[in-house]
């Protein structure tokens, strides 16, 4: 969720499930009346996947295991002056400091408890901006597990040349004035203030963090910001939760075109690119289309290995 991909997933949901908001209907009489009416509330079918990520001991292992093995990768391709996790970026590598790329939302900030309140309170799409908001005004997120060991350890390594390594967070978390703040991005502010509550503060913050909306170009489209990077330093690193994290004009494709897109960089899944896993969200779940059912009863449309048989 970020102002942002959870907001655009639910947005992108309710579009696709002809939802414009929570519109008052007839209550069943079998049932009492859910606030929404008969549309699905923001969070519905979530409750399993949200346990997960806040119960299980198997979601800390595989996060922190994830997080273990891209500062392994680090050590190699800090040192490495060809070695980039931006595809398009070319030219001189050697001569840019190296950057890592993260997302922020169930990438190093976990928002498992917003979720799982809007699944008690059957939120509905319509309600879901301003629930957000205010979770981001709290700057209350915990990290999800091993970002933080992360990005200190990071932080903490230099190039060859002595140049450390510099973290930018590109996030789709947005920019939205709010009644009596004069800032023209209260959720940089409390972005900021969250990461640095959890001991990550840096002297480059809040520079740090590439908003939505800050600039006009930085949409909900991430490339244009990673490609800003790739202009003063060579990306060794992408961590994210997401998909669209890491590969442009992925949000909104089927299953098939997105898995085909895994494929086709295959070769950078554990290497250069880490995902971390977020069942709770995500342009996967718009893949998947209003229907539920059918999806399950259909074929799952993915590839098996990527033609490495
Ligand atoms: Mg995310």
């Amino acid at each position: 969720m970020i102002l942002s991909r959870p907001i655009r997933a639910g947005i992108i949901l309710a579009v696709a499930l002809g939802v414009a908001g929570c519109a008052t209907q007839a209550p069943s009489p079998a049932s009492p009346p859910k606030p929404c009416g008969a549309a699905p509330t923001f969070a519905e079918g979530g409750e399993r996947s949200t346990l997960w990520i806040r119960t299980s001991a198997e979601f800390r292992a595989v996060s922190e295991q994830t997080y273990r093995a891209a500062l392994t990768a680090l050590a190699e391709g800090r040192a490495t002056s060809v070695w980039t996790a931006e595809p398009t970026q070319t030219g001189d590598l050697a001569a840019l400091p190296p950057a890592i790329v993260m997302d922020i939302d169930e990438t190093v900030l976990d928002n498992s408890a917003p979720q799982a309140q809007m699944l008690l309170d059957e939120t509905c799409f319509g309600e879901f901006a301003s629930v957000w908001d205010a979770w981001v005004a709290r700057r209350s997120a915990p990290a999800v597990p091993g970002a933080v060991e992360f990005i200190r350890a990071a932080r903490a390594l230099k190039d060859p040349q002595g140049r450390p390594v510099r973290i930018f967070f590109i996030t789709n978390r947005e920019c939205s004035r709010r009644d009596g703040n004069e800032s023209a991005c209260p959720q940089q502010d409390d972005t900021a203030a969250n990461l640095r509550t959890l001991g990550l503060d840096s002297p480059t913050l809040p520079d740090d963090l590439m908003i939505k909306g800050e600039r006009p170009e930085w949409v909900s489209e991430k490339l244009s910001r990673r490609l800003e990077v790739a202009r003063q330093y060579r990306i060794v690193l992408n961590v994210g939760d997401d998909l669209s994290d890491f590969l442009p004009e992925v949000r909104r494709q089927t299953v098939s075109v997105r898995d085909q897109a895994r494929c086709a960089h295959d070769s950078e899944w554990g290497r250069r690119w880490f995902m971390i896993p977020n069942p709770m969200y995500g342009s996967w779940l718009v893949a998947l289309g209003p229907d539920a059912g059918a999806a399950l009863a259909g074929e799952p449309q993915v590839l098996e290995d990527c033609g490495r048989r």
